[in-house]
């Protein structure tokens, strides 16, 4: 599995290239989109910022040469572009910062990292 990992308007987003040529997107932990397609693949959700302002976010696969990437608009734009690790996320450390997250207690299957102040999807129990 691919997976690559961005904060976008306040929310964590997870792009995950897994088997079988599924690819599909996590805001805050939970699974929001889902599709298979082999080549480009778009995925587009409805992503809400601080103020409740809807806004259209397309996340788009692409194969590079030597890896896989991913394209992020807002609302038409590119943000950011990003290339996929594939290494699975670390369960119990900061995805941002690796700070040990163990022993604190979750919070909406999150957990708000005391280094860096940032949210990390909750280990499953
Ligand atoms: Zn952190």
């Amino acid at each position: 599995m691919y997976v690559a990992s961005t904060e976008i308007l306040g929310h964590l987003l997870e792009a995950r290239f897994e088997s079988w040529w599924r690819k599909s997107l996590r805001v805050d932990g939970r699974e929001v989109a889902a599709k298979r397609g082999i080549g480009e693949t778009s995925l587009t959700i409805d992503l809400s910022d601080h103020d409740d302002k809807p806004h259209l976010v397309e996340v788009v696969f692409t194969a590079g040469m030597f890896s896989y990437k991913v394209r992020i608009l807002i609302d038409g734009a590119c943000v950011e572009e990003l290339t996929m690790t594939s290494k699975p996320p670390v369960v119990g450390v900061c995805r941002h910062c690796g700070y040990a997250l163990k022993g604190l207690r979750p919070e909406n299957d999150e957990i708000q990292c005391p280094e860096c102040g940032r949210h990390s999807a909750a280990p499953k129990t």
